[in-house]
């Protein structure tokens, strides 16, 4: 089987090394890819979010699968393309990734499915967002209706700046809306469904780390680490998801006629009511996903192909390694604000066996075959380990030998899990 894997961040690296190690796979395109995709698979230029360009390069180098890794590309229209060339693809439908393009359709499908989440209010005016802030009280969650690369909800006890997001959300455009909804107290969970329209098998648990500095401090991040599995998660929790959320959601997509055919990315709260959706995305998650399929054992290419293709039903109980891993994503200086760009990177040669490894993200080719920096989160680096511990030091480990003038990472991912500090409140 040949795969065409569209994306260029780190998420879209870990996809290509999984896809590389089934034996069923013989070759991968990325496009654009990145330089640490472009060491392992071949790279081309084209632009991941025109459905044409795409489809014509699948056709091209005849492949048999093409799996999207970001969210802009599906929202663009091109799984619909790819399809409608006759050739399998693994994401969304552009009237399905609506799950992710739309809060307010988000928060509809899930009211229609009966799926447990916040309550929430969708303001279009000054007025009802007022009112809708003023009706949850603090803390805050606003959300802009539209894809935001994880960076457009602010939470906080501060009525004035959750005022203030507010209206610049809806300052963008006449038809623009926010999301004003309840708190959702209790730690947080990712569960990735993979789905073939019709049916769902979910992937191991992991847990991200949004916020840019230690101890959740700071601003949104399209996220800084992740770990995988979580062993403080209640028991029977991945099938309750299934059971509440996924499934209803698949069931009910397919209802309206469009069916979900890709990732089915499941954010959770741990809420004393029980679990509680915060957010659908419609793709892998970035980080989360370089820690998970680090740990992943099932040969990914045919399970991706089988959801593709409408057979899920094939597919045999996954296998999962049983170590656990680690993500640190290193972020560029003054990311997320204003990241820095061109700074040369050095060290990654001296990160590398079969435990820990360098994804590449926000980087570009520099001078002379060296690499510099060309985004926010430029790298991770993810380990696996006997436990959480041993991959935590493995992958800070890595992440010492990396040199980029400025550059800063978080350093408690998964400490707090490692140490059993994680409880679901009751
Ligand atoms: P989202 O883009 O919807 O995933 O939101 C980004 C982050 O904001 C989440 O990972 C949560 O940490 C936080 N968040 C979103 N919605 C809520 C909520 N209703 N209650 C508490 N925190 C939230």
């Amino acid at each position: 089987m040949k795969v065409l894997v569209i994306g260029s961040g780190a998420r879209e690296h870990a996809l290509v090394r999984a896809l590389l190690v089934d034996p069923a796979v013989d070759a991968v395109v990325a496009a654009p890819g990145n330089p640490g995709i472009d060491v392992i698979a071949l790279c081309v230029p084209v632009d991941a979010r025109d459905p044409q360009a795409v489809t014509d390069l699948a056709r091209e180098h005849g492949v048999d699968l093409v799996v999207v890794g970001p969210e802009a590309p599906l929202v663009a229209g091109v799984a619909d393309a790819v399809r409608a060339a006759g050739i399998a693809c693994f994401g969304p439908d552009r009237a399905a990734a609506t799950l992710e393009g739309s809060k307010a359709f988000a928060k509809e499908v899930m009211a229609a499915a009966e799926v447990p989440t916040a309550l929430a209010h969708v303001a279009r005016t000054e007025a009802e967002l007022t009112e809708a802030l003023d009706a949850f009280g603090a803390p805050y969650v606003v959300k802009d209706d539209g894809l935001a690369a994880g960076k457009g909800v602010v939470v906080t006890d501060d009525r004035g700046a959750a005022l203030a997001h507010g209206l610049a959300c809806l300052a963008k455009g006449d038809d623009a809306q926010v999301v004003v909804e309840e708190f959702l107290d209790g730690p947080e969970a990712s569960l990735f469904c993979i789905c073939d329209g019709q049916r769902v098998v979910p992937l191991d648990l992991a847990q991200d780390f949004k916020r840019v500095f230690d101890g959740d401090e700071g601003p949104n991040t399209g996220g800084m680490g992740a770990y995988s599995p979580l062993d403080w998660a209640p028991e029977g929790l991945v099938d309750d998801v299934v059971a509440r959320v996924a499934q209803p959601v698949v069931d009910e997509m397919r209802r309206r006629g469009t069916p979900f055919v890709g990732v089915l990315y499941v954010g959770l709260a741990l809420t004393s009511r029980g679990p509680r959706v915060i957010e659908f995305n419609v793709r892998f998650g970035d980080p989360e996903t370089q820690s998970v399929l680090a740990r992943l054992a099932t040969p990914l290419g045919g399970l991706l192909h089988a959801a593709a293709q409408g057979r899920l039903g094939e597919v045999e109980p996954l296998r999962w390694r049983e170590q656990a891993s680690v993500t640190v994503v290193v972020a560029a200086a003054g990311y997320p604000a204003s990241p820095s760009t061109g700074d040369p990177i050095a060290g990654l040669e001296l990160v590398g066996d079969s435990d820990t490894y360098v994804l590449h993200a926000g980087t570009a080719a520099g001078p002379d075959g060296t690499v510099v920096s060309a985004g926010g989160r430029v790298l991770s680096v993810v380990s696996l380990g006997a436990d959480l511990d041993e991959a935590r030091e493995r992958a800070y480990a890595g992440v010492a030998k990396v040199e980029l003038e400025g550059s800063h990472h978080r350093t408690d991912i998964a400490l707090r899990a490692a140490r059993g500090e994680i409880r679901t409140p009751r």
